[in-house]
Protein backbone atom coordinates (compact mmCIF):
# COMPACT_ATOMS: atom_id res chain seq x y z
CA UNK A 1 0.00 0.00 0.00
CA UNK A 2 1.44 3.07 -0.76
CA UNK A 3 1.73 5.72 1.95
CA UNK A 4 0.61 9.05 1.69
CA UNK A 5 2.84 10.71 4.08
CA UNK A 6 5.72 12.84 2.98
CA UNK A 7 8.98 11.87 2.52
CA UNK A 8 11.03 14.30 5.61
CA UNK A 9 14.07 14.94 3.34
CA UNK A 10 12.09 16.81 0.94
CA UNK A 11 11.47 19.51 2.78
CA UNK A 12 13.80 22.29 3.19
CA UNK A 13 15.54 23.89 6.40
CA UNK A 14 12.44 26.53 6.10
CA UNK A 15 9.85 24.39 5.08
CA UNK A 16 10.98 22.01 8.09
CA UNK A 17 11.15 25.16 10.52
CA UNK A 18 7.71 25.87 9.56
CA UNK A 19 6.19 22.60 10.21
CA UNK A 20 8.06 22.87 13.58
CA UNK A 21 6.28 26.01 14.21
CA UNK A 22 3.07 24.19 13.23
CA UNK A 23 3.64 21.37 16.04
CA UNK A 24 4.58 23.92 19.07
CA UNK A 25 8.21 23.01 18.52
CA UNK A 26 11.15 25.61 18.80
CA UNK A 27 13.01 26.29 15.50
CA UNK A 28 16.04 25.14 16.53
CA UNK A 29 14.58 21.53 16.74
CA UNK A 30 13.84 22.07 12.85
CA UNK A 31 18.07 22.31 12.79
CA UNK A 32 18.71 19.60 14.81
CA UNK A 33 16.85 17.10 12.54
CA UNK A 34 18.12 18.82 9.10
CA UNK A 35 21.08 17.67 10.70
CA UNK A 36 20.65 14.00 11.57
CA UNK A 37 18.93 14.12 8.23
CA UNK A 38 22.05 15.37 5.92
CA UNK A 39 25.13 14.98 8.00
CA UNK A 40 24.78 12.43 10.81
CA UNK A 41 23.16 10.28 7.94
CA UNK A 42 20.45 8.73 10.48
CA UNK A 43 18.35 5.99 9.23
CA UNK A 44 15.36 6.36 11.02
CA UNK A 45 13.86 8.81 13.35
CA UNK A 46 14.35 6.23 16.65
CA UNK A 47 17.89 6.98 16.03
CA UNK A 48 17.56 10.92 16.73
CA UNK A 49 18.63 10.24 19.92
CA UNK A 50 18.58 14.26 21.21
CA UNK A 51 15.13 15.07 20.43
CA UNK A 52 12.11 13.68 22.88
CA UNK A 53 10.71 10.52 22.42
CA UNK A 54 7.52 12.30 21.68
CA UNK A 55 8.62 14.23 18.73
CA UNK A 56 10.33 11.72 17.36
CA UNK A 57 6.88 9.81 17.94
CA UNK A 58 5.15 12.86 15.97
CA UNK A 59 7.89 12.76 13.04
CA UNK A 60 7.38 8.82 12.45
CA UNK A 61 3.43 9.45 12.57
CA UNK A 62 4.31 11.74 9.22
CA UNK A 63 6.86 11.63 7.70
CA UNK A 64 8.94 8.95 6.29
CA UNK A 65 12.58 8.32 5.55
CA UNK A 66 13.24 6.12 3.18
CA UNK A 67 17.16 6.00 3.42
CA UNK A 68 19.60 3.95 1.19
CA UNK A 69 20.71 0.62 2.43
CA UNK A 70 24.19 -0.93 1.82
CA UNK A 71 22.53 -4.21 0.21
CA UNK A 72 26.61 -5.76 -0.53
CA UNK A 73 29.98 -4.97 -1.46
CA UNK A 74 32.79 -6.26 -3.28
CA UNK A 75 36.09 -5.52 -2.82
CA UNK A 76 38.48 -5.49 -6.13
CA UNK A 77 42.21 -6.91 -5.72
CA UNK A 78 43.15 -3.56 -6.68
CA UNK A 79 41.06 -1.52 -3.77
CA UNK A 80 38.35 -0.62 -5.69
CA UNK A 81 34.92 -1.18 -3.62
CA UNK A 82 31.72 -1.75 -5.18
CA UNK A 83 28.59 -1.41 -3.21
CA UNK A 84 25.08 -2.78 -4.37
CA UNK A 85 22.55 -0.24 -2.94
CA UNK A 86 18.83 -1.23 -1.71
CA UNK A 87 16.28 1.61 -2.48
CA UNK A 88 13.35 1.62 -0.36
CA UNK A 89 10.68 0.24 -2.85
CA UNK A 90 13.76 -2.72 -3.32
CA UNK A 91 15.04 -1.91 -6.84
CA UNK A 92 19.14 -2.29 -6.68
CA UNK A 93 21.58 0.64 -7.97
CA UNK A 94 25.26 0.45 -8.11
CA UNK A 95 27.98 2.69 -6.56
CA UNK A 96 31.93 2.51 -6.74
CA UNK A 97 34.53 4.02 -4.93
CA UNK A 98 37.65 4.24 -6.48
CA UNK A 99 40.81 4.98 -4.25
CA UNK A 100 43.61 6.23 -6.34
CA UNK A 101 47.44 7.80 -4.62
CA UNK A 102 45.67 10.82 -4.99
CA UNK A 103 42.14 10.75 -5.09
CA UNK A 104 39.09 8.76 -3.36
CA UNK A 105 36.53 9.05 -6.72
CA UNK A 106 33.20 7.88 -6.01
CA UNK A 107 30.80 6.92 -9.32
CA UNK A 108 27.49 7.28 -8.30
CA UNK A 109 23.94 5.86 -10.09
CA UNK A 110 21.74 8.74 -11.16
CA UNK A 111 18.67 6.44 -12.60
CA UNK A 112 17.73 2.78 -11.84
CA UNK A 113 18.28 0.73 -15.69
CA UNK A 114 18.88 3.14 -18.31
CA UNK A 115 16.49 3.69 -21.06
CA UNK A 116 19.17 4.77 -23.63
CA UNK A 117 20.74 1.29 -24.78
CA UNK A 118 24.66 2.15 -25.47
CA UNK A 119 25.87 -0.86 -26.93
CA UNK A 120 28.87 -1.54 -24.78
CA UNK A 121 27.30 -1.13 -21.23
CA UNK A 122 25.53 -3.49 -19.52
CA UNK A 123 23.21 -1.31 -17.69
CA UNK A 124 21.97 -0.29 -21.12
CA UNK A 125 20.79 -4.01 -21.55
CA UNK A 126 18.55 -3.20 -18.23
CA UNK A 127 15.10 -1.60 -18.88
CA UNK A 128 14.88 2.14 -16.88
CA UNK A 129 12.60 1.43 -13.80
CA UNK A 130 12.49 4.84 -12.46
CA UNK A 131 14.79 8.06 -11.70
CA UNK A 132 16.56 7.90 -8.45
CA UNK A 133 15.38 10.89 -5.68
CA UNK A 134 17.85 13.65 -5.33
CA UNK A 135 18.14 12.47 -1.17
CA UNK A 136 19.03 8.85 -2.98
CA UNK A 137 22.17 10.44 -4.99
CA UNK A 138 23.03 12.01 -1.93
CA UNK A 139 22.83 8.53 0.17
CA UNK A 140 25.01 7.10 -2.23
CA UNK A 141 27.87 9.57 -1.97
CA UNK A 142 27.47 9.49 1.54
CA UNK A 143 27.63 5.42 1.90
CA UNK A 144 30.65 5.67 -0.02
CA UNK A 145 32.53 8.53 1.92
CA UNK A 146 31.80 6.96 5.16
CA UNK A 147 33.27 3.40 3.37
CA UNK A 148 36.30 5.70 2.11
CA UNK A 149 36.86 7.17 5.43
CA UNK A 150 36.92 3.57 6.74
CA UNK A 151 39.47 2.10 3.95
CA UNK A 152 41.81 4.81 4.08
CA UNK A 153 40.64 7.24 6.62
CA UNK A 154 40.11 9.48 3.71
CA UNK A 155 37.12 11.25 2.80
CA UNK A 156 36.07 12.10 -1.49
CA UNK A 157 38.04 13.48 -3.09
CA UNK A 158 35.64 13.62 -6.08
CA UNK A 159 32.28 12.61 -7.31
CA UNK A 160 31.51 10.84 -11.27
CA UNK A 161 27.66 11.19 -12.12
CA UNK A 162 29.02 7.46 -14.21
CA UNK A 163 27.07 5.09 -12.78
CA UNK A 164 23.58 3.66 -13.78
CA UNK A 165 21.31 5.88 -15.71
CA UNK A 166 21.70 8.99 -17.92
CA UNK A 167 21.96 11.87 -15.38
CA UNK A 168 20.39 14.72 -17.83
CA UNK A 169 17.45 12.66 -18.22
CA UNK A 170 16.82 12.85 -14.59
CA UNK A 171 17.83 17.25 -14.31
CA UNK A 172 15.98 18.13 -11.19
CA UNK A 173 17.14 15.10 -8.84
CA UNK A 174 21.14 15.45 -10.07
CA UNK A 175 21.15 19.33 -9.75
CA UNK A 176 19.19 19.03 -6.17
CA UNK A 177 21.44 16.37 -4.79
CA UNK A 178 24.56 17.54 -6.24
CA UNK A 179 23.08 20.92 -4.34
CA UNK A 180 22.97 19.21 -1.40
CA UNK A 181 26.09 17.84 -1.55
CA UNK A 182 28.13 21.04 -2.19
CA UNK A 183 26.07 22.93 0.55
CA UNK A 184 27.96 23.88 4.26
CA UNK A 185 24.74 21.61 5.95
CA UNK A 186 25.92 18.89 3.74
CA UNK A 187 29.31 17.03 2.10
CA UNK A 188 30.15 21.08 1.71
CA UNK A 189 32.31 19.62 -1.20
CA UNK A 190 33.34 21.64 -4.26
CA UNK A 191 31.76 21.26 -7.15
CA UNK A 192 34.52 21.55 -9.24
CA UNK A 193 35.20 18.23 -7.74
CA UNK A 194 32.25 17.11 -9.23
CA UNK A 195 31.82 16.01 -13.06
CA UNK A 196 28.49 14.78 -14.28
CA UNK A 197 28.65 12.45 -17.29
CA UNK A 198 26.31 12.68 -20.13
CA UNK A 199 25.43 10.09 -23.40
CA UNK A 200 24.93 13.91 -25.40
CA UNK A 201 21.39 14.94 -24.37
CA UNK A 202 22.00 18.27 -26.63
CA UNK A 203 18.93 20.26 -25.22
CA UNK A 204 20.03 19.66 -21.23
CA UNK A 205 23.15 20.50 -21.95
CA UNK A 206 21.90 23.92 -22.89
CA UNK A 207 20.13 23.48 -19.95
CA UNK A 208 22.94 23.27 -17.96
CA UNK A 209 24.34 26.34 -19.30
CA UNK A 210 20.95 28.35 -19.03
CA UNK A 211 21.33 27.55 -15.13
CA UNK A 212 25.06 28.41 -14.98
CA UNK A 213 26.17 25.24 -13.18
CA UNK A 214 29.59 24.65 -11.49
CA UNK A 215 30.43 21.81 -11.82
CA UNK A 216 32.50 19.64 -14.85
CA UNK A 217 30.73 17.85 -17.42
CA UNK A 218 31.95 14.72 -19.29
CA UNK A 219 30.54 13.89 -22.85
CA UNK A 220 30.86 9.98 -23.68
CA UNK A 221 31.98 10.50 -26.92
CA UNK A 222 33.08 7.06 -27.98
CA UNK A 223 33.39 7.64 -31.82
CA UNK A 224 33.65 10.36 -33.54
CA UNK A 225 31.44 10.18 -36.65
CA UNK A 226 27.81 9.95 -36.74
CA UNK A 227 27.27 6.46 -38.79
CA UNK A 228 29.68 5.01 -36.19
CA UNK A 229 28.20 6.52 -33.08
CA UNK A 230 24.56 5.92 -33.84
CA UNK A 231 26.16 2.32 -34.28
CA UNK A 232 27.13 2.24 -30.69
CA UNK A 233 24.53 5.44 -29.00
CA UNK A 234 21.08 5.16 -30.80
CA UNK A 235 20.87 8.52 -29.07
CA UNK A 236 22.86 9.86 -31.66
CA UNK A 237 20.31 9.38 -34.45
CA UNK A 238 18.14 12.50 -32.16
CA UNK A 239 21.54 14.28 -31.08
CA UNK A 240 24.25 13.90 -33.75
CA UNK A 241 27.92 15.24 -33.83
CA UNK A 242 26.99 18.85 -34.80
CA UNK A 243 24.01 19.63 -32.17
CA UNK A 244 26.15 18.21 -29.60
CA UNK A 245 29.19 20.29 -30.54
CA UNK A 246 27.39 23.31 -30.74
CA UNK A 247 25.60 22.63 -27.46
CA UNK A 248 28.83 22.34 -25.91
CA UNK A 249 30.00 25.72 -26.73
CA UNK A 250 26.99 26.73 -25.78
CA UNK A 251 27.68 25.22 -22.26
CA UNK A 252 31.12 26.20 -21.93
CA UNK A 253 30.41 30.03 -23.04
CA UNK A 254 27.96 30.02 -20.36
CA UNK A 255 29.85 28.21 -17.57
CA UNK A 256 33.64 28.33 -17.85
CA UNK A 257 33.32 24.90 -16.58
CA UNK A 258 35.70 22.22 -17.53
CA UNK A 259 34.63 19.82 -20.36
CA UNK A 260 36.19 16.10 -20.98
CA UNK A 261 35.68 13.81 -23.47
CA UNK A 262 35.32 10.01 -22.84
CA UNK A 263 36.36 7.65 -25.45
CA UNK A 264 36.55 3.98 -25.39
CA UNK A 265 38.42 2.37 -27.68
CA UNK A 266 36.80 -0.71 -29.06
CA UNK A 267 39.05 -3.19 -31.51
CA UNK A 268 39.00 -2.72 -34.94
CA UNK A 269 35.91 -0.05 -34.49
CA UNK A 270 37.21 3.14 -33.53
CA UNK A 271 41.11 2.27 -32.86
CA UNK A 272 42.34 3.43 -36.25
CA UNK A 273 44.56 6.36 -37.07
CA UNK A 274 41.70 7.72 -39.13
CA UNK A 275 39.63 7.30 -35.70
CA UNK A 276 41.78 9.28 -34.48
CA UNK A 277 41.96 11.76 -37.00
CA UNK A 278 38.03 12.23 -36.48
CA UNK A 279 38.56 11.96 -32.98
CA UNK A 280 41.07 15.15 -33.09
CA UNK A 281 38.77 17.03 -35.75
CA UNK A 282 35.86 16.67 -32.91
CA UNK A 283 38.18 17.85 -30.13
CA UNK A 284 38.93 21.14 -32.00
CA UNK A 285 35.57 22.36 -32.06
CA UNK A 286 34.96 22.05 -28.54
CA UNK A 287 36.71 23.96 -25.70
CA UNK A 288 37.02 20.56 -24.06
CA UNK A 289 40.05 20.09 -21.15
CA UNK A 290 41.15 16.53 -21.91
CA UNK A 291 39.79 13.27 -23.64
CA UNK A 292 39.76 10.34 -21.14
CA UNK A 293 40.81 7.09 -23.83
CA UNK A 294 39.30 4.32 -21.90
CA UNK A 295 40.36 0.80 -21.75
CA UNK A 296 36.89 -1.30 -22.97
CA UNK A 297 35.98 -3.74 -20.35
CA UNK A 298 34.09 -6.70 -22.02
CA UNK A 299 30.34 -7.40 -20.94
CA UNK A 300 28.71 -10.53 -21.59
CA UNK A 301 25.87 -9.41 -24.07
CA UNK A 302 28.08 -6.82 -26.00
CA UNK A 303 30.44 -8.25 -29.59
CA UNK A 304 32.94 -5.89 -28.61
CA UNK A 305 37.36 -6.63 -27.56
CA UNK A 306 39.71 -4.83 -26.05
CA UNK A 307 41.95 -3.78 -28.73
CA UNK A 308 45.56 -4.89 -28.23
CA UNK A 309 48.62 -3.35 -26.78
CA UNK A 310 50.46 -1.83 -29.84
CA UNK A 311 47.23 -0.18 -31.44
CA UNK A 312 46.44 1.73 -28.08
CA UNK A 313 50.47 3.00 -28.20
CA UNK A 314 49.67 4.22 -31.22
CA UNK A 315 46.32 5.58 -30.80
CA UNK A 316 47.66 7.28 -28.22
CA UNK A 317 50.73 8.12 -29.78
CA UNK A 318 48.96 9.97 -32.61
CA UNK A 319 47.11 12.02 -30.32
CA UNK A 320 50.23 13.10 -28.49
CA UNK A 321 51.87 14.32 -31.55
CA UNK A 322 48.88 16.20 -32.54
CA UNK A 323 49.24 17.92 -29.35
CA UNK A 324 45.57 16.64 -27.91
CA UNK A 325 45.88 16.77 -24.13
CA UNK A 326 44.50 12.85 -23.68
CA UNK A 327 44.84 10.36 -20.55
CA UNK A 328 44.80 6.71 -21.01
CA UNK A 329 42.80 5.22 -18.13
CA UNK A 330 43.35 2.07 -16.96
CA UNK A 331 40.55 0.46 -15.96
CA UNK A 332 39.93 -0.39 -12.16
CA UNK A 333 37.65 -3.09 -10.39
CA UNK A 334 37.51 -5.65 -13.32
CA UNK A 335 37.37 -8.72 -11.57
CA UNK A 336 34.18 -7.56 -9.54
CA UNK A 337 32.56 -5.85 -12.82
CA UNK A 338 32.74 -2.41 -11.18
CA UNK A 339 34.72 -0.75 -14.29
CA UNK A 340 33.26 1.60 -16.63
CA UNK A 341 30.18 0.25 -18.56
CA UNK A 342 30.04 -3.06 -16.48
CA UNK A 343 27.49 -2.01 -14.00
CA UNK A 344 24.44 -4.27 -13.68
CA UNK A 345 23.10 -5.66 -10.32
CA UNK A 346 25.11 -9.25 -11.11
CA UNK A 347 26.47 -8.71 -7.29
S1 LIG B 1 26.54 4.23 -21.10
FE1 LIG B 1 25.29 5.48 -19.69
S2 LIG B 1 23.69 6.30 -21.03
FE2 LIG B 1 24.56 4.56 -22.14
S3 LIG B 1 23.27 2.81 -21.56
FE3 LIG B 1 25.02 2.87 -20.12
S4 LIG B 1 24.24 3.99 -18.37
FE4 LIG B 1 22.86 4.44 -20.08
Amino acid sequence: MKSDKQNIRHLSLPALQEYFSTIGEKPFRAKQVHEWLWQRHATSFEAMTNLSKQLRSTLEANFTLPALRVDTTQHSTDGTIKSRFRLHDGHLVEGVLIPTENRQTACVSSQVGCSLSCKFCATGYMDRKRNLDFDEIYDEVALLNQQSLEASGKKLSNIVYMGMGEPLLNYKHVLQSIERITAADGLAMSPRRITVSTAGVAKMIRQLGDDKVRFNLALSLHAANDKKRSEIMPINDTNNLKVLIEALNYFYKATQSQITFEYILFQNFNDSLKDADELIHVYRQVPADLINIIEYNPIDNARFQQPDEDAVAKFMDYLGRHRVNARLRRSRGKDIDAACGQLANKG
